[in-house]
């Protein structure tokens, strides 16, 4: 096997161009093929490109990793269902690789790697897995049902972390490159490998690593800024010193995976898609470990809205953008801040006099994209008590939704019961209440009816019937507040010893009858959850929300302590 020596690191040049690789040309083929086939296995590569995808633009493959690193979001889990619903959407929108799940770090994270792939049609379905071969052969399993499967496997490879970390020798970490990736890709023929903490790697064993990696057969090198410490003039310099002094590299797609400890995890993707990286791993509304990772959003935006200068690209229904970004921020209960880039509540709002006046008068006045391009509407007026039921099965699919039949039929009766109890109900309320439904799904515990006594002649009493695995029992608490006094009901039916870390109300339309969100985040034992709930009472969405943080830490209960193995990626 051909290595590199600390002694004559730069033996080989190549040309870098970007985007002028064979391998790029090899994704143009694919992603041809696969967008009028269906499918994207070696014979459908025959597919004649049209005149307008020869054209010199390249693609940048967008690999998704809400499910996987957005989960392990401080405070962020979902639930089977609530993934399904997000995978769904991220097909749908055109997503190329969604990475689902860590298989070996719960049955809870196997399932979840497993269904996706079933319900998958064209993106490649993705599993993480550290270098042990128990790891690797976990996310075949899991993988098996999947159209398309890829295996992404990693170790670290900066001095920090192998000595510390892995208590590992340079050496040793790179005959685990070896046979983690050679074991991959015997049971898979997609693997992506990635070197955790690429950017505090020293840049010859970089070299080394990712050409073995290349040579034991991984087709996609991913190089994670896993703490968040690049700039992008360096992170560019990276991925450059990679195309030309990898031999190699050709037969690999080079990806980027940025983490936002300083706010640069979009402008470093953006600087490593300049240097010849053609896929950028990425999360809806930027969730992830600390910080977050790169806003799937605002990089699919960045490269439309600035093609003259970024001629590339992706493959996504940028008109799906704001209902993805508000599905996930319903799902992990993360909310949205108002002023974030593309999704957030004000990024298409003018206030000030000036530009509202110029917005007016021609809307590039102020406007670099529109609403609309991002899938953002004005909330229209939609549907009172009498509309039926075929309207409102339309208007679900108009907001983006494929409901089955006991699923459609439980969410018409909840917008039927709002209905009688809100004049209006508008399209966010049709969301509130439809994510809030999924989020229900396989619950142990369920909130059955709720009483409570407030007001300013205390004490407060919440009167509580709560269903615990189809056993109902009803007690009376007292507290300070309707809203401890309810908590208190629900601590007295189902014991537990989690800390209650936040509690958070918005309303989700204008007006006294709007419904109430509610965020309830719950902390045990070093792991945090976030429930959700949506409801026109507060404090029956407070009990939901509270009780939708308990189902969630029974999920998260079982799944294995972090090992030295673990890592962060
Ligand atoms: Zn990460």
């Amino acid at each position: 096997m051909r290595s590199f020596s600390l002694a004559a690191p730069e033996r080989r040049y190549r040309k870098v161009e970007a985007g002028s690789q064979g391998m790029q040309d090899k994704i143009n083929r694919d992603r041809t093929a696969d967008r009028r086939t269906g499918a994207g296995d070696e014979k459908d590569r025959t597919v004649t490109a049209n005149a307008d995808e020869t054209m010199p633009h390249d693609n940048v493959l967008i690999f998704d990793t809400t499910l996987r690193d957005g989960e392990q979001s401080p405070g962020a889990s979902m639930t089977l269902d609530e993934k399904l619903l997000v995978a769904e959407l991220l097909d749908a929108m055109g997503v190329d690789v969604i990475e689902a799940g860590f298989p070996i770090a719960s049955n809870g994270d196997f399932e979840s790697v497993r269904e996706v792939s079933k319900v998958v049609k064209n993106a490649v379905v993705c599993g993480l897995a550290r270098a042990g071969a128990k790891d690797i052969e976990r996310a075949a399993e899991a993988l098996q049902p999947a159209q398309r499967g890829r295996i992404h496997t990693f170790i670290s490879t900066s001095p920090v972390h192998m000595k510390h970390k892995l208590q590992m020798e340079p050496e040793a970490v790179l005959d685990a490159v070896i046979a983690s990736v050679s074991l991959a890709r015997n049971l898979v023929d997609n693997v992506e490998w990635s070197p955790e903490d690429a950017t505090r790697t020293d840049h010859d064993f970089l070299c080394r690593c990712v050409e073995a990696a290349i040579k034991a057969g991984a087709t996609t090198i991913n190089i994670p800024d896993t703490v968040g410490y690049t700039i992008p003039s360096e992170y560019g310099a990276l991925i450059a010193m990679l195309r030309e002094r990898v031999p190699n590299i050709d037969r690999a797609v080079i990806s980027t995976h940025c983490h936002n400890d300083l706010g640069l995890a979009v402008a470093n993707s953006l600087a490593g898609v300049a240097a010849g990286a053609r896929q950028v791993e990425c999360t809806i509304n930027g969730i992830g470990e600390r910080a977050g990772n790169a806003a799937l959003e605002e990089i699919v935006m960045a490269l439309k809205v600035r093609r003259d200068l970024m001629p590339y690209d992706t493959g996504i229904d940028t008109t799906m953008l704001a209902r993805a970004s508000k599905l996930v921020s319903s799902v992990t209960a993360f909310p949205v801040q108002y002023n974030k880039a593309i999704v957030g509540q004000n990024a298409f709002a003018h206030e000030s006099g000036i530009h509202q006046d110029g917005m007016l008068k021609n809307n590039q006045t102020y406007e670099i994209m529109t609403p609309e391009s991002v899938g953002i509407t004005k909330s229209s007026l939609v549907m009172g008590k009498h509309s039926g039921r075929h309207a409102f099965r339309e208007k679900l699919r108009e907001l983006g939704y494929d409901l089955g039949q006991n699923a459609m039929q439980d969410a018409f009766n909840r917008f039927k019961d709002l209905a009688d109890k809100k004049k209006h109900v508008f399209d966010d309320d049709i969301v509130a209440l439809v994510d809030d439904e999924v989020a229900r799904g396989n619950d142990r515990i369920r909130v059955a009816s709720l009483r409570v006594i407030a007001g300013s002649e205390g004490p407060q009493e919440a009167t509580l019937d709560l269903v615990v695995d189809g056993v109902s029992e009803k007690v009376t608490c007292t507290g300070d507040g309707p809203v401890d006094a309810t908590f208190n009901a629900i601590k007295a039916i189902f014991p537990h010893d989690a800390r209650l870390q936040l509690y958070q109300v918005h309303a989700v339309t204008a007006g006294t009858d709007a419904q109430a969100e509610v965020s309830v985040r719950l902390e045990e034992a070093g792991k945090t959850v976030t429930g959700r709930a949506a409801d026109t009472d507060t404090l029956v969405a407070s009990a939901r929300a509270y009780v939708s943080a308990l189902n969630k830490l029974l999920v998260k209960r079982e799944k294995a302590a972090p090992s030295a193995w673990v890592a962060s990626s």
